[in-house]
């Protein structure tokens, strides 16, 4: 399959590291929006929140424990966690991950 972020999970396109483990990877996105701007994926291929089942859903209550971790380390108090699932959304890449931005005030509603 010729996934982007499967890619940088396997180290074949080079990313900045925030973390890794056995079933997820988080890295520095390359455009950032925001002061902290890093994305947490799941190793294992899943093209967005719509493809999370029964079977392949721990990976995601994974990724949560991993976030809140990631942020502790980090000393990040207030931060805000984005997946985006389809284009309309404004998801570019089909390989799930969450966007974890800190560091400056937030607006909401999201535009
Ligand atoms: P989406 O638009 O799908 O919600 O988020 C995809 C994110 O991946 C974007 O914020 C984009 O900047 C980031 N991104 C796209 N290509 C790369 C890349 O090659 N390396 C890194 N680190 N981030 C990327």
């Amino acid at each position: 399959m010729d996934c982007l972020f499967c890619k940088i999970a396997a180290g074949e396109i080079p990313s900045k590291k925030v973390y890794e483990d056995d079933l997820c990877y988080a890295f520095y996105d390359i455009d950032p929006q925001a002061p902290t701007h890093f994305l947490v994926i799941p190793k294992a291929h899943i093209a967005s929140v719509s493809e999370v089942t029964p079977e392949n859903q721990a990976v995601v209550g994974h990724i949560f424990s991993v976030i809140a971790q990631i942020t502790k380390d980090l000393g990040l108090e207030s931060y805000r966690v984005v997946s985006n699932i389809g284009e309309q959304a404004g998801q570019s890449v089909f390989h799930l991950h969450f966007h974890v931005l800190s560091g400056r005030d937030m607006t909401w509603p999201p535009g």
